[in-house]
């Protein structure tokens, strides 16, 4: 039986939970999805023109492990001014001083983070709800996700995360405009949360693959390097930061190409210089033309997409509020909303009658131990979108 030889690691991953209601979907025509995790514009015709360019201009062949230098100066530049990160080329930093490499993805860089810091036994602590790869990943490596629960407010508090450390912890994962839940982690609770992890030996790794998604009054942070650049908090823009925050930030949802697959990682070189070893033999390289035409994203603005997105999100906030309870998400585009207990449905249980009217969500259980609430995204468009409210309405009781 072929079936014998597959090994624990991939047996003990379990991809039910939201297969379960796309496959139930799968016989819909034209269903309203706001299942989607990824943004509804096009490529900005910079980045795509210079992506197309690389190709003519035969740059196709394998980059340098960290990145293609054009990218990663980039990068580096824009760490320096957002987060007063001073980083040094791979392998030739003065002692404390941080490193940085081009990914395969936010992905990718997770990937390489778990496989470096992880042994079997180990554990890390990841924010309940949480991006549905987290848990599978420690899985992965043999080790266990320890989940802290958030719930109502989604904050993944230093108190709260502070009795879970134990002696086997190796890191806290927080994720910054949140996915699932848009929430933003306050300016307070980031300091509170580096200082915990700093006096407790344990790295932080800060997922801030949203940072670009963010709304108006979560802008509540300037960069290190200019006052009048406003900036979502973040933990890596703590003094000190470098030497003890392991940041991760992608391309594809905040330029709309998500199937570049690119990212990067910042953070003490100790472990960006295992993290890029790992990638050596993995995944080699991020995609060599894609990486010329996300460099030209550093030129681009996407505050007219991140306005409509925003003025989306009110209109969800202002039509769902009306008929349950949803925290106002400060970023990303997700909203994490509650089902009344009055129904007594589970998150499964209201997808499920949701694809009934032919509209996608995802239940809650898909990222989280709690199956009460359920995700929608709104980088759908807005027609499909006000439906797609009209019939939550209905399902949740109100209108
Ligand atoms: N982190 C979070 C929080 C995400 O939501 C996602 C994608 N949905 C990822 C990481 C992975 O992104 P990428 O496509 O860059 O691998």
């Amino acid at each position: 039986m072929i079936e014998q030889l597959i090994a624990d690691r991939a047996g003990a991953i379990d991809a039910s939970g939201i297969r379960r209601i796309f496959n139930l979907a799968s016989s819909l025509k034209d269903p309203i999805n706001l299942s989607i995790g990824q943004p509804d514009f096009p490529v900005p015709a910079a980045i795509r023109d210079a992506a197309e360019r690389a190709i003519q201009e035969h740059k196709n062949g394998y980059t340098l492990t960290q990145g293609d230098l054009s990218l990663l100066g980039r990068v580096t530049d824009w760490l320096k001014l957002d987060l007063g990160w001073d980083c040094a080329v791979t392998g030739q930093g003065e002692p404390g001083q941080p490193t940085a490499f081009i990914t395969s993805g936010t992905s990718g860089a997770l990937f390489l983070a778990f496989m470096a810091l992880l042994n079997p036994g180990d554990e890390c602590i990841i924010p309940d709800p949480y991006f549905v790869c987290y848990p599978h990943l420690a899985t992965m490596c043999g080790a266990k996700a320890i989940t802290c629960d958030t719930y109502p407010d989604f904050q993944l508090t230093a108190e709260r995360v502070e009795p879970l450390i134990t002696e086997r912890t190796k890191f806290v994962l927080l994720n910054t405009p949140s996915n699932p839940s848009g929430v933003v982690m306050c300016k307070e609770e980031c300091i509170k949360l580096r200082a915990l992890c700093r006096s407790r030996g344990v790295l932080l790794i800060t997922d801030e693959i949203y940072d670009e998604f963010v709304f108006s009054e979560s802008l509540n942070d300037v960069a290190a390097g200019d006052n009048g650049l406003k900036r979502c908090p973040s933990p890596a823009r703590v003094d000190g930061a470098h030497e003890d925050t392991l940041l991760i930030r992608g391309f594809g949802k905040t330029y709309g190409c998500t199937g570049w697959r690119l990212g990067y990682a910042a953070g003490p070189a100790a472990i960006i210089d295992q993290m890029s070893k790992l990638q050596q033999y993995t995944f080699v390289c991020a995609p060599a033309p894609l990486q010329a035409g996300v460099a030209e994203s550093f030129d681009v603005s996407m505050s007219e997409h991140v306005s409509e997105y925003e003025s989306r999100r009110d209109m969800v906030i202002d039509r769902l509020s009306k008929v349950t309870k949803v925290g106002t998400p400060g970023g990303a585009f997700y909203a994490f909303i509650e089902i009344p207990e009055s129904l007594g449905l589970s998150g499964t249980q209201f997808a499920e009658k949701c694809i009934e009217r032919e509209l996608l969500v995802i239940p809650g259980g898909a990222f989280s131990a709690r199956d009460t609430h359920f995700r929608i995204s709104f980088a759908t468009a807005r027609d499909r979108l006000e439906k797609g409210l009209d019939i939550l309405c209905e399902l949740l009781g109100g209108e």
